[in-house]
């Protein structure tokens, strides 16, 4: 055996890049390098105690067996409740899976209802890993460019160009990974109102950030915005980010009752149930007090203007001001042609971001990686102090280009 014969499957997808810079951040540290990982997308914060110990609780009383295979009814009752109190949104238990982290949810759905050479519409810059996971599925991603000039947001007239007879979904993620950008309803409208007139698109909302938004923007989603669309918008979020538990893994969606039990078919012969302690946390996390977000937020907002300020700071650097998220995508553009003090030319993303991290010792994540280039994603899920220092750093960086 070798590695001849790995999967086509397998062959068409590459390691997710923010995972593996983030490996390399760690491997570095492990040497003693003083390196600023920026890379990871995960909050600082920790996860709630009140959710630790509703999972203490379930350990103790026994909540250690297999579950349903796509969640507890009581998770899914919480599930239930969270769309209609956060999102005006109603789904019936059916219309409800549980999944073994966001990432899961958006897999099984996927691989659940595109074939091959199935077109899936991806606005760039993308979360990472959008389009492995479709052509995993065989499917064809069709990737829309939308750039710092138009706040990367997709308008209605690039989605029209680019849907054709074999579109199956549009995903749609906001506040997004890795821009932070997020539609307003008015925008969502407006996109909406192009998918009422292809009725053979299904809209895939990735609102895995519905909870990191800043003053001046209100969160929507599409299947409240636009409701003759709820039959075909698949509503995907999960308590990764909004309640720090990326490593309970948890994800979740509601959309429409077929898909729902597709994707139940595809879990029950893959990893069966998310962990039964991890679902007694999460019920307790959506149906428990949800004032810590502002907190939260609060604090993200101060680093987010910090960082977009320094940033703009930067010679060659262009830092749009994201509505949502912990991620700010500066264009990079104008570091593009420039040497470095040592004589490299730089001449992609991938370079620049290379060079920060042997020169600055600052770890972002190049948008090769998104879609999008020339540009980086700079998670600023870290302390003020720590992003401050690598705000000077990449400035600093910056202005050794010539
Ligand atoms: N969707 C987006 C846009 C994300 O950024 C992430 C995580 O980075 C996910 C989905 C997956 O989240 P999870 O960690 O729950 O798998």
């Amino acid at each position: 055996m070798s590695v001849a014969h790995i999967s086509a499957a397998l062959n068409r997808i590459q390691p997710s890049a923010t995972l593996a810079m983030t490996a390399r951040v760690s491997a570095m540290k492990a040497q003693g390098i003083d390196v600023i990982g920026l890379s990871s997308g995960e909050p600082d914060f920790d996860t709630p105690d009140f959710v630790k110990e509703a999972a203490i609780a379930a350990i103790r009383s026994g909540q250690t067996k297999y579950t349903l295979v796509d969640g507890t009814v009581v998770l899914k009752e919480a599930i239930r409740n969270k769309f209609k109190r956060d999102n005006g949104l109603d789904y019936g238990l059916d219309q409800i899976t549980v999944n073994v982290g966001g990432k899961h949810t958006l897999f099984n759905a996927i691989v659940a209802s595109v074939d091959a050479g199935d077109e899936v519409i991806i606005p760039a810059p993308y979360w990472v890993s959008y389009p492995d996971i479709v052509a995993f599925a065989g499917g064809v991603p069709v990737v829309i460019a939308a750039g710092a000039a138009q706040n990367y947001k997709i308008t209605p007239e690039q989605l029209d160009a680019a849907i054709t007879p074999r579109t199956r979904w549009l995903i749609l993620n906001s506040p997004s990974n890795p821009s932070g950008a997020a539609y307003a309803p008015d925008e969502l409208k407006a996109l909406g109102e192009v998918l009422r007139r292809h009725p053979h698109v299904m809209l895939m909302a990735d609102d895995m950030y519905e909870h990191v938004w800043y003053a001046n923007f209100s969160f929507a989603t599409v299947a409240q915005i636009c409701p003759d669309l709820y039959d075909r918008t698949l509503t995907v979020n999960g308590c990764s980010k909004a309640y720090a538990m990326t490593g309970w893994r948890i994800g979740y969606a509601g959309g429409p009752a077929w898909l729902i039990k597709a994707m139940g078919k595809l879990q029950s012969q893959s990893t069966s149930n998310p962990c039964s302690i991890a679902q007694a946390a999460a019920t307790a996390a959506l149906g428990g007090p949800q004032g810590f977000l502002d907190e939260r937020n609060a604090a993200f907002k101060k680093r987010r203007d910090m960082v977009v300020a320094m940033l703009n700071d930067a010679p060659g650097l262009v830092c749009p001001l994201p509505e949502g998220a912990f991620y700010v995508y500066p264009d990079a553009s104008g570091c593009m042609g420039k040497k470095t003090p040592d004589g490299m030319v730089i001449d992609s993303d991938e370079k620049l971001i290379d060079y920060f991290l042997d020169t600055a010792r600052v770890a972002a994540v190049p948008g090769a990686a998104f879609g999008l280039s020339p540009a980086f994603r700079v998670s600023y899920a870290t302390s003020d102090v720590i992003l401050k220092d690598a705000c000077i750093r990449i400035q600093q960086a910056c202005a050794a280009l010539k």
